[in-house]
């Protein structure tokens, strides 16, 4: 397994080598007009430990909606994936743009805007 294979086994548990490219995932998104690579095809950078996986808009423009992880005759939950890397990309910017502390009332914003806040628009 390639390096970049294994950072996303070590954040999603998915092992992106299960994946045999038949493009259901990508087929059951509704967000593939914004994406400039479908879901699958990023997978398949991430085979291939080709960075450019990161610097696709796929897991930005992602909602974690869990179409793609549902149709996957495979069983791999491809939004986790896609969630990887995300994590992996922060990981490496090494800073976040927003800064959560400075956010007033956040206790009174929806959870969910707070965790997607922190995983999706932190660069
Ligand atoms: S549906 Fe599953 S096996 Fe098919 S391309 Fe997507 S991740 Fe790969
Ligand atoms: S989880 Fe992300 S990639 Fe999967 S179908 Fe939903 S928006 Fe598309």
């Amino acid at each position: 397994m390639n390096e970049l294979a294994e950072r996303v086994k070590e954040i999603s548990d998915q092992n992106v080598y299960s994946c045999y490219l038949c493009g259901n995932c990508s087929a059951g998104c509704m967000f593939t007009d914004e994406m400039d690579t479908l879901p699958h095809q990023v997978i398949a950078l991430v085979q291939m430990e080709d960075k450019d996986a990161l610097e696709k808009n796929t897991s930005w423009i992602c909602a974690s909606c869990f179409v793609c992880s549902v149709r996957c005759p495979r069983g791999l939950d491809v939004a986790a994936i896609m969630e990887a890397l995300r994590e992996i990309k922060i990981r490496e910017r090494g800073f976040r743009k927003i800064d959560l502390r400075k956010i007033k009332d956040i206790e009174k914003l929806p959870q969910i805007a707070i965790t997607a806040a922190a995983q999706k628009f932190t660069w």
